[in-house]
């Protein structure tokens, strides 16, 4: 299979409200042209050193998602170019990302990530901690930064009755939190699903799913 059939297969499979970001992580530049010409212009990475390079050689078209885990220090380096960021999960971290977004003009996209997952290994915040920021003075106070929705993953298993329990949780989650108000707050995006568990995702209301290896093939950490 190819990454442009591949593509072609998973748009057809999804509805048309549901965004596909292809998390082109550890996949070389090639990789990602041949997705982009087939008019593919969403692409998600989890590391920010990474994905600056990878911003400097392709089209400046290129929608570029943060996926991964933030190092505070080096949002600086994205700040210029990132279009959404996935996985804020601190206010210290949003503060940071609106700091370097004012430097240059900007105003950044963010999703709150929200922990949904057992496992101790996963990222994010509870959906209290959530609630705190966004009805905090000092939240509204950030003008370079914009909280559109909300990410999860769920716990690697494959137990899919568990992987849906939690999917299921985050969209209650989300039906809760978006009925606060602010400037700085558009709550329109759920970002929930990838590879393995996006069919699962889809049908509990994400809005954007993640996918990496089943475009791009296994990916190869050596
Ligand atoms: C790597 C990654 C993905 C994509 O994973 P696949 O299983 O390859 O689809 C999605 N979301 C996050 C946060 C990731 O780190």
């Amino acid at each position: 299979m190819s990454i442009a059939l591949n593509l072609k297969h998973i748009k057809n499979t999804i509805p048309v409200n549901v965004e596909l970001v292809a998390v082109s992580k550890t996949k070389p530049i090639e990789a990602i042209l041949e997705a982009y010409n087939t008019g593919h212009k969403v692409f998600g990475e989890n590391k920010i050193q990474e994905m600056v390079e990878k911003y400097n050689q392709l089209p400046k078209d290129i929608e570029w998602h943060m996926i991964g885990h933030l190092q505070r220090n080096k949002v600086k380096y994205m700040a210029e170019f990132v279009y959404l960021i996935h996985g804020v999960d601190s206010f210290k971290t949003l503060k940071e990302i609106n700091k370097q977004a004012k430097k240059h003009q900007r105003v950044i996209n963010c999703l709150l990530q929200i922990k949904i997952a057992k496992e101790e290994t996963k990222f994010g915040m509870d959906v209290n901690e959530a609630s705190s920021i966004l009805t905090s003075e000092e939240f509204k106070l950030l003008e370079n930064i914009c909280i559109t929705g909300f990410m999860g993953m769920a716990s690697f298993t494959n137990n899919s009755e568990i992987v849906r329990e939690e999917f299921k949780t985050l969209k209650q989650h989300y039906n809760t939190l978006k009925t606060y108000t602010s400037n700085n707050f558009q709550p329109l995006t759920l970002s929930m699903g990838m590879s393995g568990d996006y069919q699962i995702a889809i049908e509990e209301g994400s809005t954007m799913i993640r996918v990496g290896s089943l475009i791009f093939g296994e990916r190869n950490y050596n």
